[in-house]
């Protein structure tokens, strides 16, 4: 049989990182296994962070970078590798993972959460040919051209403020009256001069053939464009623990701050689990709340 690790990490973005560095200096065996190379975390999608305390204004690949070098410096590691399936026998979990397979006490899950589809017509057709769902990563491409962003919330008016910085014009179009941001950003985005809000607007199609050039509103209104944006909101990544441990209606795993599942030696962090608020420094906490309860788990078997 394989060596019987104390912890396994599920997934190497805010919360996977921080339960590293709270892990290895807690002297846990361990590892963290993270799909990406350069660590897929959601936070490599935003340019500019601005409210993660200690850093005024930070670019998102830069803070992952710091948390990642922080766990590397404590010898914290890692692995590159997809969590496929996990399943637990006799108080022992067996992590397969595309590459490898790993057996752990308890495991850490923080998957994360990927960005939800807008389920309309072109949206699947025109996916990298005018549609896109990560502004920071594809905005280049329309430099002095007119883009919409679709969706109300945070990220949609982060990606309409990165945007108007390269395009000509930017259009936000939401389907309520009014945003559903921050307060700070939705004043930068009506000081922007080239953005223009467009409330109680409800996509119909994204249209083009070679690649997207229009938006059609379910109103019959027809919106001229060279790219859209879909900002729509997020769904977790819950799908390889969802017959092991109690999902809410949404996917989300649930779990209170100290990260305990359903299922014993099962904790959750981050924007996986159930919770008010999802951001980066409420991911960490819970980075750092799951070892510490993983430690006294440990402590109990
Ligand atoms: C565009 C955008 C802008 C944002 N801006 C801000 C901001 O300004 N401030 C802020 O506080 N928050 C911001 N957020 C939210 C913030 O990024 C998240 O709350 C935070 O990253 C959650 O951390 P996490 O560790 O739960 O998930 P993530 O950071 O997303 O990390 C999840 C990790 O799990 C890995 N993974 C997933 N599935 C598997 C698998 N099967 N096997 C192995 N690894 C896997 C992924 O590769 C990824 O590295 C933003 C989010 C987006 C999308």
């Amino acid at each position: 049989m394989s060596e019987i690790l104390d912890l396994v990490i599920c997934g190497g973005g805010a919360a996977g990182l921080t339960s590293a560095v709270y892990a290895a200096r807690s002297g846990l065996d361990f590892v963290l296994i993270d799909i990406s190379s350069s660590m897929g975390s959601q936070i490599t999608q935003t340019s500019d962070v601005d409210n993660y305390t200690g850093f005024e204004k930070v670019n998102g690949m830069e803070l992952v970078m710091k948390f990642y070098e922080h766990a590397k410096a404590l010898n914290a590691p890692m692995v590159n590798d997809e969590v496929q399936e996990i399943t637990k026998e006799n108080g022992i979990f067996t992590i397969k993972c595309a590459q490898g397979e790993y057996k752990t006490r308890t495991v850490i899950y923080c998957s994360g959460a990927s960005h939800r589809e807008l389920g309309v017509k072109g949206e699947k057709e025109l996916l990298g040919r005018g549609v896109g769902y990560c502004a920071v990563c594809d905005g280049f491409f329309y430099r002095n051209k007119t883009v919409v962003v679709v969706g109300g919330g945070n990220t949609a008016v982060t990606d309409a403020l990165y945007l108007s910085k390269i395009c000509k014009k930017v259009i936000l179009l939401h389907r309520r009256d009014s945003l559903r941001a921050e307060k700070i950003l939705v004043e930068r985005l009506e000081n922007a001069e080239n953005v223009e809000l467009m409330f109680n607007s409800e996509v119909a199609e994204i249209l083009g053939e070679k690649g997207a050039d229009g938006v059609l509103l379910k109103s019959g209104d027809k919106i001229d464009c060279d790219g859209v944006f879909i900002a729509v909101g997020i769904v977790p990544r819950s799908e390889t623990v969802k017959s092991l441990a109690k999902l809410d209606n949404n996917g989300y795993i649930v779990a209170d701050e100290s990260g305990k599942t359903s299922l014993d030696g099962l904790f959750a962090a981050g924007d996986v689990r159930t919770k008010a608020l999802r951001q980066i420094i409420t991911a960490c906490s819970d980075g750092a709340n799951c070892v510490d309860s993983v430690n006294k788990f440990l402590d109990t078997v």
